[in-house]
């Protein structure tokens, strides 16, 4: 290998006209950040100032933590608060003094913000402020909104990172700074490759704890390994921090990529970054071959939700072969996804926000093979024989980088799997039992 691998220079949808649409849309709200990033800040909690519906929401779908000391909570707004007869502020003074009496463990408070408490103008940030000169130096307490009203729910972990951000210490050392929150195994896979690349220090954030030495400066060039994490992304660029932009590791192609970008920031030897590539390159190549096969020549519609769409169309296009008809993300930040859309070939609709009747009129009159929407549409859409892909699952699932890429192609090569055997046996049914009730009278099935 005489240079690094490098992006295909033109061709792409970059400069493609996108379609922009404001209506009404179906999405998750950003408390179910929550969700995932309890696991990985091991010593914070998540304190919503919500209704019993946030409440219900957190606990369903994270409901295990029951059994355990959960690392997050809901101070429920009561009548009394939402109608203004009581001070809000004095209730959650008592509420967090009492949880970090009870709770030493606790350094980190985020305080959540929901629809509810926008609504009555609950001011968190002020709240915040207070909380940490009463604590200090044991509780950071911080504040970050996951309201659902002009939100997707990938938002919740951009906007709590991006509150994290301002209060990091100064550190102008020469690092790299990995953003954003992936589970354990799969952070490890990915510090693994670029040491033994010889790249380092290593950050990441979030860090496990509040005490972790973690601090953003001049010196830190940062790769942001999810495409939602727009607001971060400025407020690191605010500390000094220099972006490496590059499209996201997703599939063999794109993990390529995105160290790349990083070997080359930190002058590595073209020589060696083949040496710790290969391997894992065969093997996710083998492992997308393998899970990819009956998703080649077959259409796929995105419609907004995860904001990963854009990278994933790049993806299941280059990768599995196939064919994307629609590409739609809530937010489209081209100094983040750029790199992806430079690598996803001219040709599908490239569509920023939603009016949800409107798009689903697209969808009905293209019959993809796949369409992948949120938890709301998927259902109304496989009644009418149309196979989805739910995509809050990608955020769920370890599918970044080379040895998930396998896992990745499978997550949507399983619902067409489905839908086609679906048609057989509906067929076969027919061919069994239906043409014959229609041959007579008294015909049937004997
Ligand atoms: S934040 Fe808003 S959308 Fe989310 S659960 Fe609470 S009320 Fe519902």
């Amino acid at each position: 290998m005489t240079e690094l691998p490098r992006l295909p220079s033109a061709g792409g949808c970059r400069d493609t006209p996108i379609l922009k649409q404001r209506g009404q849309r179906e999405v998750f709200c950003g408390l179910t950040g929550i969700i995932w990033l309890h696991r990985k800040m091991q010593d914070a909690f998540f304190l919503v100032i919500g209704s019993r519906t946030c409440a219900h929401l957190l606990q369903s779908a994270a409901g295990v933590m029951i059994f355990a000391e959960p690392r997050f909570g809901t101070a429920i707004l009561e009548e009394t608060d939402l109608a203004g007869l009581a001070d809000a502020q004095d209730e959650l003074d008592k509420v967090v003094n009492e949880l970090l009496a009870r709770r030493p463990d606790i350094k980190q408070l985020f305080l959540v913000g929901s629809c509810p408490s926008e609504v009555i103008k609950l001011d968190l940030a002020k709240a915040a402020e207070r909380m940490s000169q009463t604590h200090a130096p044991h509780v950071r307490v911080l504040n970050f909104s996951g309201s659902g009203i002009e939100t997707t729910f990938t938002q919740g972990e951009d906007a709590c990172l991006a509150s994290m951000v301002p209060v990091l210490p100064k550190d102008d050392q020469r690092q790299l700074l990995l953003v954003g929150a992936l589970p354990d195994v799969v952070e490890e896979q990915a510090i693994g490759l670029l040491e033994a690349m010889g790249i380092g220090p290593i950050k990441v954030l979030p860090a496990p704890r509040a005490t972790d030495d973690l601090g953003v400066g001049s010196g830190t060039v940062y790769a942001l390994t999810q495409p939602f994490l727009g607001d971060t992304h400025d407020a690191l660029t605010r500390r000094g921090a220099r972006h490496l932009p590059a499209p996201f590791p997703f599939g063999e192609e794109g993990t390529t990529q995105w160290l790349a970008a990083i070997a080359t920031e930190f002058g590595v030897a073209p020589d060696l970054f083949e040496q710790v590539t290969a391997a894992p390159r065969a093997r996710a190549r083998k492992a997308i071959s393998q899970a990819s096969e009956n998703l080649r020549g077959k259409s796929v519609f995105f419609f907004p939700d995860s904001q990963l769409e854009i990278p994933l169309a790049r993806f299941l296009t280059r990768e599995c072969s196939m064919d994307a008809i629609e590409v739609s993300a809530p937010f489209i930040h081209k100094g983040i996804v750029g790199p992806d859309l430079d690598m996803l070939a001219s040709g599908p609709t490239i569509s920023e926000g939603q009016d949800v009747d409107l798009q689903l009129d697209r969808a009905r009159d293209a019959r993809p093979d796949l369409i992948v929407c949120g938890l709301g549409l998927a259902n109304p859409l496989e009644a009418e024989g149309l196979a989805t892909k739910w995509a809050i699952e990608l955020v769920f699932t370890p599918v970044h980088f080379y040895e998930q890429a396998g896992d990745l192609a499978g997550l949507f090569s399983r619902p067409i799997r489905r839908a086609e055997t679906l048609k057989l046996n509906s067929v076969s049914f027919d061919e069994k039992y239906r043409g014959d009730v229609g041959a007579g009278p008294h015909a049937g099935p004997q």
